[in-house]
């Protein structure tokens, strides 16, 4: 090898030894008679010296060199004299007497250091020079050790990992398929998979009984901030189990992983139906590192001749513990953040409730200091505390609270990024009714099982229905989702039906899957973890752009090699993509 050791390994108890290391040249100081370089790798930075008292012509050498030179150097560890306690090898440093240029280097277009002033676009553009950067570096350690230790933890539970195929059949359902035209067959087309559903269900139909896969997925979606087209999911399946099986072996995946990568312990699961979410947070993922549960007001506050909440299908309200003192300003400011588009509220209505017990809101016209103390009474809050209530349609109020909960739980500090509040939310709807389109749409996939008491609804009051699913949600992310699967061909049918197609289009799309559930499907479940976003999450950040080595950008575009390009006229002609009139004309 080139070199004896690493540059984050030296300590004071190596000094006197003889060592090459190899490196990068991270900055280089000239102080009269010495030159200090730190050299980076991997590993760490390391102190070189050349004095050029001693050794003249090798500091002179040394002085030539630019930022991000590969070099080998071979010295003897040294005690510094001014020690730098920030620096695990900042002890000690290496007395160079010989010096190798492995490569030279432009000038780096932003500074390869923990502060950098490189923009974004910049350093998206040079990833790789970002990569010598440790902070972006550990990032993938971490995603290392996380992939690592689930593949530990489910090997010892006796899942296997399986590899399904990139090459698939584009399918209507779900989101948009990234399509690749088959040379071989003219205008057919393979698609990229949006998750290897379909083959992991038929893997159990293959008595595998444990899959998993940590798998790449596309989805051709709209882009928004912090979405990836391709991205991986830890995916698995199970067969002879039932829901509450399938949560607890991946709570114990959670909690491995905790442990393993976070050194975190005593983590508790929660259970939450998606009806109680909505119904006290506003949202399918509710953050409860906190309280601030919604209440709902409507008997109390209406009829009182307050048009508002007359009218409003919900009232409901939070109450901020201690905010019972916010200026008029800052609930100006509050009601302009619930009015805005994104939020959507029409107004927000305020109560402080003050310390001497007398209520003060912004709807004392219309209500009466008892009134008042009702809703105080309701909604738990006590003199100090803030009430902020919203009112309007059901659905779109329990959104905009659940934001403004956010929001106050933000405010308050209340989000503390060091406590893990997980949950699984279950019995989510099976169907969702898109008004666009007039038709009903699966709201995790066509694959799952209803809840078996509401099987019979299907074709009464098919928007009733609850589906055996479940999300992993830890501080307010939805890290995971599964559900337990339909495994008999007539359910299957049956469902494909609800969603409006005819028996002729089930069998062209999902006939492979249907005709295997007539050999002997076991009953089966699973769930699939968005691995970059749990990546994210304990790496402490909010972008799962970080987590990946090459991320595209916000637009869908890998600026490095700079993709999506054009292709070259003949491959299009040999993929029959070209038209007639561009053949007419090239
Ligand atoms: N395949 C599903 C998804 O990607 C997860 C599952 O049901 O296991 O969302």
């Amino acid at each position: 090898m080139l070199r004896t050791h690493h540059c984050g390994e030296l300590r004071i108890a190596d000094a006197g030894k003889e060592v090459t290391l190899c490196g990068w040249l991270q900055r280089a100081r000239d102080l009269g008679g010495m030159t200090f370089i730190d050299l980076r790798d991997r590993y760490g930075i390391t102190q070189l010296a050349f004095n050029m008292e001693t050794d003249s012509n090798l500091c002179k050498k040394a002085r030539e060199l630019g930022r991000e030179y590969v070099l080998q150097v071979k010295g003897q560890v040294t005690e510094r004299s001014s020690k730098n306690p920030r620096m695990p090898t900042g002890d000690i440093e290496i007395i160079v007497h010989e010096l190798h240029i492995l490569n030279e280097a432009q000038t780096p277009p932003f500074t390869i250091e923990e502060e950098t002033d490189g923009g974004d676009e910049l350093r998206m553009k040079y990833r790789y020079l970002d990569i010598r950067r440790e902070l972006v570096r550990s990032k993938l350690e971490l995603r290392h050790r996380m992939a690592l230790e689930t593949r530990k933890y489910l090997n010892e539970q006796q899942f296997i990992e399986v590899e399904t195929p990139v090459l698939i059949k584009s399918t209507p359902e779900g989101a948009r398929d990234f399509v690749v035209p088959s040379r071989m067959h003219a205008g057919q087309f393979y698609a990229l998979p949006q998750s290897p559903q379909t083959f992991k269900q038929l893997l159990m139909v293959g008595g595998i009984d444990r899959y998993f896969q940590i798998v790449k997925c596309f989805r051709d979606e709209d882009l928004r901030a912090d979405r990836q087209p391709e991205f991986t999911q830890i995916d698995c399946e199970m067969s002879f189990v039932t829901r509450e099986d399938v949560l607890n072996t991946f709570e114990g995946l959670a909690k491995h992983l905790f442990k393993a990568v976070k050194g975190v312990e005593g983590i508790r699961f929660d259970r939450m139906s998606y009806q109680d979410a909505m119904k006290y947070y506003g949202s399918d993922k509710p953050d409860t590192r906190f309280g601030m549960r919604f209440t709902e007001l409507d008997e109390l506050v209406k009829g009182q001749g307050f048009k508002v909440f007359d009218q409003a299908e919900l009232v409901a309200g939070i109450c901020a513990e201690g905010c019972a003192g916010y200026s008029r300003k800052q609930l100006d400011e509050l009601t302009q953040w619930v009015q805005r588009p994104q939020i959507g509220a029409k107004g927000l209505v305020y109560v402080k409730y003050n310390e001497d017990g007398s209520f003060k809101s912004s709807v004392d016209k219309f209500f009466d200091q008892e009134q008042l103390k009702a809703w105080a009474e309701r909604t738990g809050a006590r003199p100090g505390d803030l009430m902020l209530l919203l009112a309007g349609q059901k659905d779109a109020t329990r959104k905009a609270l659940g934001e403004l909960r956010l929001e106050m739980g933000r405010r308050l500090d209340l989000r503390d990024p060091d406590t893990y509040a997980c949950l699984w939310v279950t019995d989510f709807p099976l169907l969702e009714w898109d008004e666009e389109t007039q038709r009903f749409y699966a709201m995790h996939h066509p694959f799952t099982s209803p809840l078996k008491e509401d099987i019979e609804l299907l074709d009464t009051r098919p928007g009733e229905v609850r589906a055996n699913a479940y999300d992993m949600v830890i501080n307010g992310v939805e890290i995971g989702g599964g559900s337990i699967r339909i495994y008999h061909r007539p359910l299957q049918e049956k469902m494909f039906e609800v969603l409006g197609f005819t028996p002729e289009e089930a069998l062209k799309q999902f006939g492979f899957l249907m005709n295997a559930f007539q050999y002997g499907a076991p009953p089966h479940g699973g769930v699939a973890f968005g691995f970059d976003r749990w990546c994210a999450l304990f790496g402490g950040s909010e972008s799962i752009r970080d987590y990946i080595a090459f991320p595209k950008n916000n637009a869908g575009r890998d600026i490095m090699i700079d993709s999506p390009s054009p292709i070259d006229p003949m491959q299009l002609k040999e993929l029959h993509l070209k038209t007639d009139k561009q053949e007419g004309a090239g």
